[in-house]
């Protein structure tokens, strides 16, 4: 989308508010609390040897030792972290920001920025990495709130998401739940977003979505259409598979216990049967026979839920010659044979 000027202006000014407000805000601690405890065993060893504990007065002198290494390691960081925020370069200047902000638009296709959000986005073509179709992504640079370490945070939302069959919080083989994995681009985007060169990161950001390192991939591309089935360990693809209702492993459709009930899928530790014919059917489209307890597929139950064995056996109960029950048609009225 085009911007105004106004707009692209006003995120460049956001940007370098945004380097300059982090880099002045290098915070410089002397280590204190490592300061007094060496004092403190200091006075300890004086007053252990001005009282003739020589031996106690050798063992604080072996703490103090150790203190004072720590001191020195801590005071060595703060002066390397002094050195090194010195050395940075200076932050650039709006105009050249803004230079990047335009160039964007012409290197990318798909362009955004939001003021309100304090985002800037752009989305890639579509992308295939070895014949394997992954859609565009788009890139999303955020400004990151004061108390943030570092300037800005990025993330990689897939516009077309192809998940692996595998895992669907993969979009690419190396974007996991829209983040990268960046290898050895790290340093050089890190390197781009501190030193505020927009249009480097975007490039260099585009560029790792574009390759494949096979040595490192959340799921590589060879895998991301075909897994295996958890029982046979037979190879499946995203259109033959189907997963226990219960445990949701995969499954191969030779592998699938379905229900004669309901027809959903499970493995074969999760699948159960009726009682009565032996047919798969899952725990919650089992029944129980109201007489016998048996569990049974809705088939094997009678609309009174009794099972074809207790149906049997209670008809024949039911049947037994009796005054009350039998037909008037083979017994007469007065009950005397005819
Ligand atoms: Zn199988
Ligand atoms: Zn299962
Ligand atoms: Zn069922
Ligand atoms: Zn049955
Ligand atoms: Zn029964």
């Amino acid at each position: 989308m085009q911007q105004s000027s106004k707009t692209v202006w006003r995120m460049a000014s956001l940007v370098e508010q945004q380097l300059s407000s982090l880099r002045s805000e290098t915070n410089i601690v002397l280590p204190e609390v490592d300061w007094l405890s060496c004092l403190r065993l200091i006075r300890m060893r004086q007053e252990a040897q001005e009282r003739g504990w020589f031996r106690a007065a050798a063992k604080v002198e072996r703490e103090l030792i150790t203190e004072v290494l720590q001191l020195t390691r801590q005071l060595v960081t703060l002066q390397q972290e002094l050195e090194s925020a010195t050395a940075q370069k200076p932050v650039p200047a709006i105009r050249i920001v803004y230079e990047d902000l335009l160039a964007l638009e012409e290197e990318f296709a798909g362009y955004d920025i939001d003021l309100k959000n304090k985002t800037i986005s752009v989305v890639t073509e579509s992308i295939v990495l070895e014949g394997v179709y992954l859609g565009a992504f788009e890139i999303r640079l955020e400004l990151a709130d004061q108390n943030s370490d570092s300037p800005f945070h990025y993330t990689v939302i897939a516009q077309d998401p192809q998940p692996p069959i595998t895992d669907d919080a993969v979009t690419h083989p190396h974007v996991q739940s829209d983040n990268v994995c960046e290898g050895d681009a790290r340093v050089p985007i890190r390197r781009a977003l501190e030193q505020g060169r927009l249009l480097d990161f975007f490039v260099l950001v585009s560029r790792l979505l574009r390759t494949y390192n096979p040595e490192s991939p959340y799921v590589a591309l060879s895998d991301w259409h075909s897994a295996e089935c958890s029982e046979c360990a037979d190879v499946v693809t995203s259109e033959e598979q189907t997963h226990c209702t219960n445990c949701e492993n995969r499954l191969c459709r030779q592998c699938a216990n379905s229900c004669v009930d309901c027809n959903s899928s499970f493995c074969h530790d999760c699948a159960t049967r009726c009682e009565i014919c032996r047919d798969d059917c899952c725990e919650s489209c089992l029944k129980e026979c109201v007489l016998c307890r048996s569990s049974s597929c809705s088939n094997c139950l009678d609309n009174e839920e009794r099972c074809p064995i207790c149906e049997t056996q209670e008809d024949e109960e039911t049947y037994e010659p009796d005054q009350e029950t039998t037909s008037p048609e083979t017994v007469s009225p007065a009950g005397t044979p005819l």
